[in-house]
This record gives structure tokens, sequence and C-alpha cells, in this order.
């Protein structure tokens, strides 16, 4: 894979700032350039992010540790990458912030396929809280498209979806 410098893509919706991060975040990611944030509720789209490296997620701590608490910060689309982070690093989401879909990553062993499907929060998963466990219903396997052999998920289970667990 190439090296893609990261650019950040911004559009106002309402009362909604939809940041769309593309790329490679390392030590040459900028955040600065979203400035400060004038709406209620930030989306923050990270599908396209393909790699994360420490000095990149040092930066993106900072960025959104900068983001008042007022705010209410949304995490959509989150590739493995992402989900990665989530489970090993508590400050890479604000504590209030909700991850509304993530992908669940799939691999036909019969022809080196690889999937995802996108999970979405209130229909495929529900975060734990102090008084009830995570929910998550998915798929153990799924047709390839290649192939026409049963795919099988490529993560751990068990750590993948830790994220999702409460957390006092
Ligand atoms: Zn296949």
């Amino acid at each position: 894979m190439s090296s893609e410098v990261l650019s950040i893509e911004s559009e106002e919706d309402g009362d909604r700032l939809i940041l769309r991060f593309i790329g490679e975040i390392d030590e040459t990611s900028d955040f600065s350039v979203v400035g400060d944030i004038k709406k209620k509720k930030v989306i923050i789209d990270l599908a396209r992010i393909v790699s994360l490296n420490s000095l990149g997620i040092r930066n993106w701590v900072f960025w959104i540790r900068s983001i008042p608490d007022s705010i209410r910060v949304e995490f959509t689309n989150s590739p493995r990458v992402v989900v990665d982070q989530l489970n090993v690093l508590q400050g890479f989401k604000p504590m209030d912030a909700v991850v509304t879909s993530f992908e669940l990553p799939y691999f036909c062993d019969a022809c080196g396929f690889e999937s995802a499907l996108m999970l979405h929060r209130g229909k495929d998963y529900s975060e734990g809280t102090a008084d009830v466990r995570e929910q998550i219903t998915y798929k153990s396997s799924i047709p390839c498209t290649k192939c026409g052999e049963d795919m099988e998920i490529d993560v751990l289970e068990k750590k993948y979806f830790h994220f999702l667990k409460y957390r006092s």
C-alpha cells in the first residue's frame, strides 16, 4: 500500500459537522485544519483511514481531547484499524462518544478473498452499561462472493468486541 497523506473533508449539515478522515494517520497528520467546532454534534467518518502509527495516534488523542465535552461525538464506519485502537487505547475516543457503526472482517480460506460487514448500533449491537451487558448479533460466516465457499470471521471475536464492554 502506498503512502497516503491524511486529508480531512468537512461538511456541515444542520447542527452536525461531518468530518471524513482519509488516508494515513501518522506524525505528519495535522488535525488543526478542523478548527474550532461550532456545532453541537460531530460525526467522524473513519471509513477511509488506511493505517495509524504511534505518533499519529498521539496527535489524534491530543485532538480528540481538545473537543469540548458539550459536543456530542460519534464515530461512524470504523474500519478494523480503528476498532483495534478502540480496544487497546481507552483515550482513542472521548468517554461519552458513541460508535455508531464498525466493520467486522471476514476471510475466505478457500480463495483468500477478504471482505467485511458493517455492524450498526441499535440494529446489530449495543454497548454494555452499568446494568446491562453489551449485546451483539452477527453472522459467524458469510458466502464468499468470489468462490461461493463460506467466509469466516477474520478476528478474535472476544478481543474485537471488547470495546463494547462497560468500563466504569
Ligand atoms: Zn472464496
